[in-house]
């Protein structure tokens, strides 16, 4: 162990940990413990390995309070988003312990004998995770890669490695055998990079910045290897003067301010026909106000503070653009920052146009349907969004048209771990979550049995 990293609570700077970090050498280690463990983890019959899955997420759930409080002082996230945090995990982990059992390959007719199709795992499976949800975000990855009978070596960010460990502590509580779920603490350039070139780690699950995406996914290229990202977002709520624009600005606040705007899914450009542009701005301005930054740890808090000085620093950076009001934030020891609403001058403002990862909002108007397509496609990012309209065929051809992976009508929700998630364009490579992801965590191997010796 070559460094170490003092963990520390973004709330009011109190120092709370101190972790080691590992270097290549110890990454080696782990990514070869992995591989052995592998060759008898790809054999556990069906049963036991869903079996076993079951009993991770049960120990998952029975520890999710002391979860969630690691998540509040780690990361600053809500007590009540860091309950949900721990819970998607336990979910997660039930939803794809049914996935063993029914990874089922085809039969497909031949001559002369008979060919079917199995889905093998690939090996070690390497995740990396960003600081922003180090609970759901880990589970994304790990929960599908273990059902589908890989191991997996998983490295948190340096920011917030606290739950991460501790939620490989309970997988072994749990009875998953040694080396099939493994937790490596270290930086990004050392341990991450590891993953990318170790020849035994057949994929990468990697979540963060686009930035640091293509160079994972340049890296990969390299031995071919499978690679599934999920990088930024600059996603549109597009808000139609025939909606409910009460409803509509009641919810804006929580879609992009939610985890203090450190969100991939942040609906961080606000576009309202033109028609209705005071309505939603008077109606949202009460919910902004209304909006509570608080310590994390209330059960009332709506929105904590940032991860670190250097995040709140890189937000406060984008304020360059006319601010038509802010929410409120405590003041004092800790990296908060007031919800901010900007009314960019034109869209090529840099607050229009790139993922500022902050509670900055921005608002601009358009003429008709035609228009609100184009400025909400008007972007390299492609992750999620949302339309409000009262016009059902409007609803439709809307979100037909949005070249996003995940949009919603009338509703800001775009998670669910039974349903797919991922993006269009750069914001990333492939889906996780939902029937189909284990799809990326397996190759299909097809075999011919000749009939006719
Ligand atoms: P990042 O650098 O992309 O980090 C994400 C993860 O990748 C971390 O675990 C990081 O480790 C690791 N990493 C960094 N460099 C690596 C490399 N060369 N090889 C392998 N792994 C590497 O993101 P960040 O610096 O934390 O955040 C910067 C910006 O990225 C944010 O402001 C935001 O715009 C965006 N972001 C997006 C998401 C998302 O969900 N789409 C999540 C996080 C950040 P270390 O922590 O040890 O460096
Ligand atoms: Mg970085």
């Amino acid at each position: 162990m070559s460094a170490v990293y003092e963990v520390i609570n973004p709330a009011n700077e109190q120092s709370v940990k101190k972790v080691d970090l590992a270097d290549l050498a110890a990454t080696d280690a782990v990514i070869e413990k992995a591989a052995k463990a592998f060759e008898s983890w790809k054999k556990i019959a069906p049963s036991d390995r869903a079996k076993l899955l079951r009993a991770f997420a049960q120990v998952v759930s029975d520890h999710r309070e002391e979860l969630a409080k690691l998540e509040v002082t780690n990361s600053g996230h809500t007590i009540g988003n860091a309950l949900w945090e721990a819970d998607n995990v336990a979910n997660v982990l039930n939803y794809y312990s049914a996935a063993p059992e029914r990874l089922f390959g085809r039969q497909i007719p031949v001559a002369n004998g008979i060919d079917i199709t199995f889905k093998e795992p690939l090996g070690v499976v390497g995740v990396i995770v960003p600081w922003n949800f180090p609970m759901p975000i880990a589970g994304w990855g790990f929960a599908p890669a273990l059902a589908a009978g890989n191991t997996v070596v998983l490295k948190p960010a340096e920011y917030t490695p606290l739950t991460a460990v501790r939620l490989g502590e309970l997988a072994l509580k749990a009875g998953i055998p040694e080396g099939v779920f493994n937790v490596i603490v270290g930086k990004g350039s050392i341990v991450g990079n590891r993953f990318v070139t170790h020849p035994k780690v057949r994929k990468i699950v990697f979540t963060g910045s686009t930035e640091v995406g293509k160079g994972i996914m340049a890296g990969c290229a390299d031995q071919v290897k499978r690679v599934t990202l999920e990088l930024g977002g600059k996603s549109a709520n597009v808000i139609f003067a025939d909606s409910d624009i009460e409803k509509a600005a009641a919810a804006a606040p929580g879609a992009v301010f939610d985890n203090a705007g450190q969100d991939c899914c942040a609906r961080s450009r606000i576009l309202v026909e033109k028609s209705a542009f005071d309505k939603f701005m008077s109606a949202f301005e009460t919910a902004v106000k209304k909006f509570r930054v608080e310590e994390p740890s209330l059960a009332t808090a709506e929105m904590g503070p940032l991860i670190s000085k250097k995040q709140l620093d890189a937000v406060q950076a984008y304020l360059n653009e006319p601010v038509a009001f802010t929410g409120s934030a405590p003041t004092g020891a800790g990296y908060w920052m007031a919800p901010t609403v900007l009314l960019p001058k034109d869209t090529k403002a840099k607050s229009w146009n790139e993922e500022i990862f902050g509670p900055v909002v921005s608002v601009m108007t358009f003429d008709d349907e035609a228009d609100a397509i184009k400025k909400a496609n008007d972007t390299e990012f492609g992750l999620s969004g949302s339309i409000w309209t009262n016009n059902s065929g409007k609803a439709i051809r809307v979100a037909r048209a949005v070249e996003s992976g995940n949009l919603s009508v009338n509703s800001n929700s775009s998670v669910r771990y039974w349903t797919p998630f991922g993006g269009y364009k750069q914001s990333g490579l492939g889906r996780e979550l939902g029937p189909d992801a284990l799809d990326s965590f397996t190759e299909v191997k097809n075999v011919f049995i000749a009939t006719d010796n």
